[in-house]
């Protein structure tokens, strides 16, 4: 399972806008992007500067990986969600953040689970979740209409899920999803809806991208 290691801030610096990538460490001051506000790279400061105007292609290149890193997806497995987002009916595009919504590391996210969607992965990786009661540590697999997430019952106990309870709280969950939080648990009650999906990605640059 191949993933990217390198330095996530440096994504937001290279897309020039705030990822949210890391957490609650994205609303502190600490946020690198709030210092070097600059593309990484020795030329990052004057290349902001020197900035020609993008072409077509530059501007929905930019669209595609700013859609990737925030799903962290690495770029073959996000082409294969395209092209079974082409194949499906509907728009593409919408199809597409479907594909990326209905992850299990995105779901243990967006039901106030995990911090973050790298947090989300982790914790999904080391065994933590259940899915329909079984126990998975596929952060890619694809939920459906129905399925039941939980946390495995001796994770509940450990000090990471506790912390994350009262956390999870306070954070609101989209209307395709329900959730118990003292339970620690979760279900799919509908499809995701493009008006729930907050981050901002235009999936029809992603679609124009792909189309060339
Ligand atoms: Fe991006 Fe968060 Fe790092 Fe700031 S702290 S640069 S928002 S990942």
């Amino acid at each position: 399972m191949a993933k990217y290691i390198g330095s996530v801030c440096k994504l937001c610096r290279r897309e020039g806008d705030k990822l949210y990538l890391k957490g609650s460490r994205c609303l502190t001051p600490k946020c690198s992007f709030e210092k070097r506000g600059y593309a990484p790279g020795q030329h990052g400061p004057q290349a902001q500067w020197k900035r020609k105007r993008e072409s077509d292609y530059g501007i929905q290149l930019r669209a595609k990986q700013r859609a990737r890193r925030i799903y962290g997806v690495l770029e073959r497995q996000f082409r294969n969600y395209y092209r079974k987002a082409a194949r499906t009916r509907g728009l593409t595009g919408i199809r597409l953040l479907q594909e990326l919504e209905v992850r299990l590391d995105n779901v243990v996210y967006r039901l106030g689970y995990a911090r973050s969607r790298a947090e989300a992965r982790q914790l999904v990786s080391h065994g933590h979740f259940l899915v329909n009661g079984r126990r998975t540590d596929v952060p890619s697999l694809q939920l459906s209409l129905g399925d039941e997430i939980g946390v495995h019952l001796v994770s509940k106990e450990r000090a990471i899920f506790r912390a994350l309870l009262d956390e999870a709280e306070g954070r609101t969950i989209p209307t395709w999803l329900n959730r118990d939080v003292a339970a620690l648990t979760g279900k799919m009650v509908a499809v995701p809806n493009r008006q729930e999906i907050y981050e901002p990605i235009n999936e029809q640059l992603i679609v124009e991208f792909y189309s060339r």
